[in-house]
């Protein structure tokens, strides 16, 4: 097929048949077409969009590239996933999948995605943990499963390898707010984890892809429609992502969190949000779930499963340590009154120009920068005190992140 013609048949409008997709998908996973024609291609669907059935072709051909999980000892447990549209803090899945792994009913294949433009990437905040490995073979994974019910990796060579190559490039050619792309994403990775029951966690307000409750109707629904369509439970839930979701945003800093989180100690919206995710997904009562993250069970979950990953369970118990900041700076409120607006947009954007983001697809990122103690809304601030904490490489970043974020945060 001429790829350029393809390209310009989306650019111009029309819908791309079933074959075509499919050549563009195998060819883009095999190194045949290279990234500047995919990239022009995803600017294409960006601004033309793609029907029902390109997109049911997209995910297919996607989902497709690779091989699905399947799980010789299942037995009678139910394999069952959530999977987040992307949002700023939002570290639940870092909770919800060893809370869940503590139900033996279950097995929990998550396979997770990298930051992906402002917004943070489970992968990236679980390899801040030393020697953590979300590279795992299909075999290694069912290896993993059998022993401990839960697995958290990433797309690799043999599962959804196109997804993880598109989602590279779309981080940074300002491709990712387009709803074909995010379904087949999504519904790729998912799909190929031959789930039972997926629940999708669809983020909408300034630090989503979706700004509006009405577009993220739309992408919950069309993620639906595939999913079911394909034989999968498919649930969505919808949630508000316009502050950041408990008090830190930034890849080691997220970890933190998440780990008191496992400990009984988390915030109020990151315990709620991943409770009311996990009394979808588990038949066990919400009391129970929330006494397995206050009383430990889910944190030594997670010690299992980093242990199994390659990182040292020791490590955990100072993590906050392992990652420090040369530089630490409070932005102190200028005005007594009530917490109005802490722009979750505008926190993202600041967490990865911090250096806790890529700006190019090759680029390290810094697993220690980003923002804590961030105050929420609604609640009570005197002129003075510490609204959050930059974390820094350098003064310079520092300050420039204080000037962006102090009119990000509204008081009155
Ligand atoms: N999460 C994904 O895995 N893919 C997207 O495109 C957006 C969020």
């Amino acid at each position: 097929m001429h790829i350029p013609s393809l390209i310009e048949k989306k650019r111009d409008g029309r819908s791309l048949t079933h074959a075509e997709i499919k050549a563009l998908i195998d060819g883009f996973t095999s190194g045949k077409i290279p990234d500047y024609q995919m990239s022009a291609l995803a600017m294409a669907i960006y601004f033309s969009g793609m029907s029902n059935d390109e997109t049911t072709s997209l995910t297919r051909a996607m989902l497709e590239s690779g091989d699905s999980l399947d799980y010789p000892s299942k037995g009678t447990r139910r394999v069952v996933d959530k999977h987040s549209t992307g949002g700023i803090g939002d570290k639940v899945s870092l909770v919800l999948a060893p809370l869940l792994a503590c139900d033996t009913e279950l097995i929990i294949p998550m396979i997770s995605g990298r930051g992906l433009g402002i917004t943070g990437g489970t992968l990236d905040k679980l390899e801040s943990i030393p020697g953590f490995n979300v590279n795992l073979s299909k075999e290694a994974a069912l290896a993993q499963i059998d022993k401990t019910g839960v697995v958290m990796m990433g797309q690799t060579a043999d599962i959804a390898p196109a997804d993880k190559k598109l989602y590279a490039l779309r981080d940074v050619t300002a491709t990712v707010p387009s709803q074909p792309l995010i379904v087949a994403s999504i519904m790729s990775k998912k799909l190929a984890e031959s789930l039972d029951h997926l629940v999708l966690d669809v983020k909408f307000g300034s630090g989503a892809f979706m700004q509006t409750e009405a577009e993220a109707l739309s992408l919950g629904t069309a993620m639906q429609e595939v999913g079911e369509m394909m034989g999968v439970k498919t649930q969505v839930a919808y949630n508000p992502m316009n502050q950041p979701l408990g008090h830190t945003v930034g890849n080691a800093l997220e970890v933190s969190e998440a780990i008191t989180t496992l400990r009984g100690g988390g915030p109020d919206d990151l315990v709620n949000i991943t409770l009311d995710l996990a009394v979808k997904l588990s038949n066990q009562p919400r009391t129970r779930l929330n006494e397995w993250l206050t009383k430990g069970n889910a944190y030594a979950k997670f010690l299992e499963i980093v242990e199994q990953q390659g990182g040292s369970p020791e490590q955990m118990e100072k993590f906050s340590d392992l990652h420090t900041a040369r530089i630490k700076k409070d932005l102190k409120a200028t005005a007594s009154g009530n917490i109005k607006c802490v722009d979750a947009a505008a926190a993202g954007r600041a967490s990865l120009q911090l250096g806790a983001g890529r700006q190019r697809a090759d680029d390290d990122i810094d697993f220690s920068v980003g923002l804590s103690n961030i105050r929420k809304v609604g609640e009570r601030i005197n002129a003075g005190e510490p609204l959050l904490t930059v974390h820094a490489a350098s003064p310079e970043c520092a300050d420039a992140a204080c000037i962006k974020l102090d009119s990000a945060i509204r008081i009155e």
